[in-house]
This record gives C-alpha cells, sequence and structure tokens, in this order.
C-alpha cells in the first residue's frame, strides 16, 4: 500500500513582505486541491490508521492519504477547516508546545502570524482533528545536546498530552532536521511515528520514524498536484 502524506503550513493570501511566500497556499489553490483528491476517491486518514494498518490490524481505505499542518496556525482554523469539513477530510496538525496561543516566534524575520490558542485545538479536536509534537520551541534537533533534544521531545509531548486528554504519539521535525540520534531520542521519548520532508510516497517498508511528506506550496500548480501524486504512486517504488 502507497500512502501519499501532504504537508502544509499555512492557507492563507500572502501578505506583502513575507520573506518565505511559498509556505502559504491560497484558499482557492487549497479548495482546488482538496477537490482534486475528492474527484479521484482519496480518503483522509489519521496517524492511529496508518500505525494499526503497519501492524497488520486492519485495512486501509482504497485511496488513503494523510494531510498535515505544520506550526499549528489560526488560519488553519479560520480558513482551512471549514473547507476540510466542505469535503468530509480530516487532518493532523503538528504544535510548537511553548508557543501554543502566541506567534511564530521562532522565525523572528517572518511575519508574526496568530497560532492556535488551548480553545482552539480543542474544539478543533473534537472535530476530528489530530495533533501531533513539532517540539517544545520549534528547535534545530540536529543541532541541539542530546539532553537538550530529550527535553524538547519529552516535554512538548507531555504539555500537549495534557492539553489534548491523550498521548501524543507522532513527531514533526521542525525544519526537516534530524539525525540517527534523533529518531532514537524519539523513540525513547515515546513517539511511534515521525515525519520528514521528502518528495515520496510511504510504503509497507518505510521506517515510521521518517514518514515522508509531499511538500505543498504557493508554487504547486493544479498540474504539479496531480502529476506528482500520480507519479509518486507508480515510478517511485520506494
Ligand atoms: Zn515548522
Amino acid at each position: 500500500m502507497k500512502l501519499p502524506i501532504l504537508v502544509y503550513h499555512k492557507i492563507d493570501r500572502i501578505p506583502p513582505g513575507s520573506r518565505y511566500p511559498k509556505n502559504y497556499v491560497t484558499p482557492e489553490q487549497f479548495a482546488a486541491q482538496l477537490a482534486y483528491l475528492a474527484r479521484h476517491g482519496y480518503t483522509t486518514i489519521g496517524f492511529p490508521d496508518y500505525l494499526v494498518y503497519r501492524r497488520g490490524e486492519r485495512r486501509l481505505p482504497r485511496r488513503p492519504i494523510i494531510l498535515t499542518f505544520d506550526d499549528g496556525y489560526r488560519s488553519t482554523r479560520a480558513i482551512a477547516l471549514p473547507l476540510l469539513r466542505q469535503y468530509g477530510f480530516t487532518a493532523t496538525i503538528f504544535l510548537v508546545a511553548a508557543y501554543v496561543g502566541k506567534t511564530n516566534l521562532w522565525d523572528a524575520d517572518e511575519i508574526q502570524e496568530p497560532l492556535l490558542d488551548p480553545t482552539d485545538i480543542r474544539e478543533m479536536q473534537e472535530t476530528g482533528i489530530a495533533f501531533g509534537s513539532h517540539t517544545a520551541t520549534h528547535a534545530h534537533l540536529a543541532a541541539l545536546r542530546p539532553v537538550e533534544v530529550l527535553r524538547e521531545l519529552r516535554t512538548s509531548r507531555e504539555q500537549l498530552g495534557a492539553l489534548l486528554g491523550k498521548p501524543v504519539t507522532v513527531l514533526c521535525y521542525p525544519y526537516g532536521e534530524y539525525t540517527r540520534e534523533t529518531l532514537h531520542f524519539a523513540r525513547d521519548a515515546g513517539y511511534e511515528a515521525g515525519v520528514i520532508v521528502r518528495r515520496r510516497m510511504n510504503t509497507d517498508t518505510t521506517d515510521l520514524l521518517e514518514l515522508r511528506r509531499i511538500p505543498i506550496t504557493s508554487l504547486t500548480s493544479p498540474g504539479r498536484f496531480a502529476w506528482d501524486l500520480f507519479r509518486l504512486r507508480w515510478f517511485h517504488g520506494s
């Protein structure tokens, strides 16, 4: 079974002066992408569904896909959620534990955007949206000392677990940066899955702590979106 996982950041108009305009996908682009997925028979699943499948305990729908959003911007609720619901789709959002309810303080040179607060998160959880950890402070994990890496992974898992009322099982490495060691620490800290950025699908043998995600940006044309999903399914075996 091939599983595509998509990664988005902000679903919003690109504000003038943005340093990283690629991190935006406009509401119109996003709506068109969801319409494409619906039209082609995709069903959104969550990471728990996939983990159960990988243990051999359950089947997946014919065309499963996981939609993910990094950083937890408030626009995910205001703009993306209504569109997701229109198609009956779900998603997983990776939160930066120490900045919940604040702004993207880790990129000080970028326009500051509000992040989801605890109320947003609980209300979204009730509608079926899932959450994972994007560490405590959006840290460069590969550059930290082991004790600091473990602290980032553990404190975020504890704080978010308390907020969500259930264990956090999925980790998203900030900036896509990680090493072999990071993967060991992730497992030690209690994560069952981790996500990276790589333009590939996941197969039944992909390491669960290195699940690949296809980046979707403001430059992703409708043709590119469709072509990536097609070509990665049929032409890239592993
Ligand atoms: Zn991030």
